[in-house]
C-alpha cells in the first residue's frame, strides 16, 4: 500500500534506535475530538514522522501533518475549505520534571516508559493550528456580498430620498396630509 495508515502508538525506544521514518496517512473520522469541529470528515491527513536521537541524546520526533478540512466559516455559516499543515519536533521524555529542561525548540512529550500515543500527537497539532476564528477570505465569503448589498440599498435608498426632496420640497408634507386625511376620516 502506498499510504499505510500511521499506527495507533510506537514504543518508546525502538523506533528511536532505528531511526525510523513512517509517513502514510491518518483518517479525519478517527479523531475523536477534531471531527466534532469538522463539516467533512471523510478523507484522511498525510503524516510525516522521523525517530531519531539528536547530539544529546534525547529522543526525537520530527515531523508534519498536512490536510484539507472543511469547517464552518464564522461569517457567513457555510462550508469552507481550510487546509492546514504544522510541522513539529516533539522531544520525548519520562518525566515532568524532565520536559521542564527541555529546550524551547522541542515541544515535550511526556510519556513515561508507555508507548507513544502517535495518534493522539497527531490529532493535537491539527487542533492547535486550527484558527479561533476560521473565516472566508472576504472576498469569497457570502457574509460580505450579503452585507455589501445591504449597505448599497441603504445608499440607494438615502439618494433616492434626497433626489425626491430636492425635486419636490412639498411630498413629504404631501404625504402627511393624505395620511391625515386618510386616518380621521374627513375625506371619504
Ligand atoms: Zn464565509
Amino acid at each position: 500500500m502506498s499510504n499505510p495508515e500511521i499506527p495507533l502508538s510506537v514504543d518508546a525506544l525502538k523506533p528511536f534506535e532505528q531511526g525510523a521514518v513512517r509517513e502514510g496517512e491518518l483518517e479525519l473520522a478517527g479523531m475523536n475530538r477534531l471531527a466534532p469541529l469538522l463539516l467533512e470528515t471523510e478523507g484522511a491527513a498525510r503524516v510525516r514522522l522521523a525517530f531519531f536521537f539528536d547530539e544529546e541524546r534525547r529522543r526525537v520526533i520530527e515531523g508534519w501533518v498536512r490536510a484539507d478540512l472543511v469547517v464552518m466559516c464564522q461569517r457567513c455559516l457555510e462550508a469552507m475549505d481550510l487546509p492546514l499543515e504544522s510541522t513539529f519536533r516533539v522531544g520525548v521524555v519520562d518525566t515532568e520534571a524532565m520536559a521542564e529542561q527541555l529546550p524551547a525548540s522541542l515541544e515535550p512529550m511526556v510519556a513515561g516508559k508507555r508507548d507513544l500515543p502517535v495518534h493522539e500527537l497527531l490529532e493535537d497539532e491539527l487542533i492547535m493550528s486550527l484558527p479561533d476564528y476560521p473565516a472566508h477570505d472576504p472576498a469569497d465569503c457570502s457574509a460580505s456580498a450579503a452585507l455589501e448589498r445591504i449597505n448599497r440599498d441603504a445608499d440607494d435608498g438615502v439618494a433616492e430620498a434626497r433626489e425626491h426632496n430636492t425635486d419636490n420640497p412639498f411630498s413629504v408634507l404631501a404625504g402627511l396630509g393624505s395620511g391625515g386625511r386618510g386616518q380621521d376620516g374627513t375625506d371619504q
